[in-house]
């Protein structure tokens, strides 16, 4: 029997990180949690990410595996130059020791002081020094792909899905056609479209809408013989630079007779599909009174459970603080009463309430610490006059079906109760992505009307089945993950792009 021929030695590491660079949240080392070597290998040999997939695959390989680094960070402003550096070195060494293919779990949207186009600058880097070593890349769906990252790469996919739930199997298909490719099998060529459309995240949900239609006329075409993958990148919006916005790569086998046509005329295709939908990759914010208005009507409804606000204006996981007040100040102005809200992220005030203990009244300044102005103008703290009902360790272990498993930390939190609101206080900056980030600290959701959350798509899996409808709302005053583009003094975006400028 023929023994099966070694892959060699693979360099497979993790760097992912979201630049919003409106975001007054810093972006230094720690913010990554960097794990580096055995030890990232080990906190992703079995780990539902496209470097867990990658490793499974060398596993079934039997290859060497090197695992530099794995360090992720959830979204917030433009990465420390220094931290940028450490990171990216400590990959660039791993492969200047030798190695047969580079296997890079990124998320395509990073921005650092250093490098605008962190991922491009990146995979520069590391063709320069291995012109040969293949190059396999797993991007997330929100990813601003740029010219060098594609010319400097063999392989690029991206997530299918939105809310996100196929890290592992985007892994493993760019894994795959990698190996393919190391075994001879299959000889790949990309093409790629930077679409002139800048589209929002709330228009980049796969279950609706315009971007349903484009990947599933991706997944559609994936099956055309000679095709290899198929990416539609939705872009991220928040990142004022050059390259940001949509985009569409195309794999091809060269060993097809017409692959070059063959590859362009896929991305043709789906390029003007998606322009031609143009309106559909828009989000149109309403008036938040129009929201309140609507979600108030929503109450009537004869299904149980609350109405959920969304509030898109401050989202973790687009880099937002987590401490904006402004839709729980208009909801109070408004007159919703029965309310549960947050997690709102405000350290100083969990101490201050931690000190004064439960069930005293005590007047607190809450949120809007973080610094985020628009213009000059800077939100002010909500005044509210309450008592603490709970307090915790704020440790979570998530059941829900994103990040299912892992350990959610909110810090030190307290839930802060006045007459119209129960209010989930952290330290930490948190996203609601599991119902226990409220039901650990005692509020029951289904005696709620309204529940206000700063999430726009990561709440809706855990919190849509016990709510009766929901209304997103965004802040009438901006925010640093708002829809609205108003709000943002974009300088470096390329010209033009929809909706910034005329349709093209
Ligand atoms: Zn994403």
């Amino acid at each position: 029997m023929q023994e099966k021929k070694s892959l060699g030695k693979w360099v497979i590491a993790r760097f992912q990180h979201e630049t919003n660079t409106f975001s007054p949240i810093p972006t230094p080392l720690e913010a990554f949690n960097p794990l580096w070597n055995q030890d990232a290998y080990q906190d992703q040999e079995n780990a539902r990410t496209a470097m867990g997939a990658f490793i499974q695959i060398a596993k079934s390989e039997n290859v060497e595996i090197v695992t530099p680094v794995c360090a992720f960070s959830n979204p917030s402003g433009t990465v420390n130059g220094k931290a940028y550096e450490r990171i990216c070195n400590s990959i660039v060494d791993a492969v200047k020791q030798g190695c047969d293919a580079v296997l890079l779990d990124l998320h395509g949207a990073m921005v650092s002081e250093f490098a605008v186009d962190g991922e491009g600058d990146l995979l520069k880097r590391i063709r320069s020094i291995a012109p040969n070593t293949p190059i396999a890349v797993a991007l997330d769906l929100h990813a601003n792909v740029t010219p060098a990252m594609v010319q400097n790469c063999d392989v690029m996919v991206s997530f299918k899905t939105y809310p996100h739930i196929d890290m592992y199997e985007t892994g493993l298909h760019a894994g795959e056609l990698l190996r393919d490719m190391l075994q001879g099998k299959i000889k790949p060529s990309m093409a790629y479209r930077q679409i002139p459309l800048l589209s929002h995240t709330l228009r980049s949900n796969t279950n609706e809408g315009a971007m349903k239609a484009a990947v599933q006329a991706a997944i559609e075409m994936e099956k055309k013989p000679g095709i290899l993958g198929i990416s539609i990148l939705a872009g991220f919006s928040l990142a004022d630079f050059h390259d940001a916005g949509m985009s569409v790569i195309v794999i091809a086998d060269q060993h097809h007779p017409h692959f070059s046509e063959l590859e362009n005329q896929v991305a043709d295709e789906l390029q003007a599909m998606i322009l031609s939908q143009a309106d559909g990759f828009i989000y149109q914010s309403i008036p938040l009174s129009q929201a309140l208005n609507t979600a108030r009507e929503l109450t009537q409804l004869a299904t149980l459970g609350p109405v959920l606000l969304l509030d898109h204006s401050d989202n973790v996981m687009s880099g937002g603080p987590c401490d904006t007040t402004d839709i729980l100040e208009a909801a109070l102005q408004y007159g919703l009463s029965n309310i549960a809200a947050g997690p709102i992220a405000d350290p100083k005030t969990v101490q201050k309430l931690i000190q004064v203990g439960l069930n005293q009244s005590v007047d607190i300044e809450l949120g809007n610490k973080s610094g985020w102005t628009y213009r000059g103008m800077r939100k002010q703290a909500l005044k509210l006059t309450g008592v603490v009902k709970a307090i915790s360790d704020g440790k979570i272990k998530v059941t829900g079906p994103i990040f299912n498993g892992s350990i959610l930390n909110m810090g030190p939190s307290v839930l802060f109760e006045t007459k119209e609101a129960q209010i989930v206080i952290s330290s930490e900056r948190v996203e609601p992505y599991d119902i226990a980030v409220m039901t650990s600290l005692g509020i029951e959701l289904q005696s709620k009307t309204y529940v206000l959350l700063k999430s726009r798509m990561y709440c809706r899996p855990v919190f849509f089945p016990f709510s009766k409808g929901f209304v997103e709302c965004d802040s009438d005053q901006g925010g640093p993950t708002s829809s609205n583009y108003d709000w943002f003094d974009i300088q470096h975006i390329r010209r033009p792009i929809y909706p910034l400028d005329v349709k093209i």
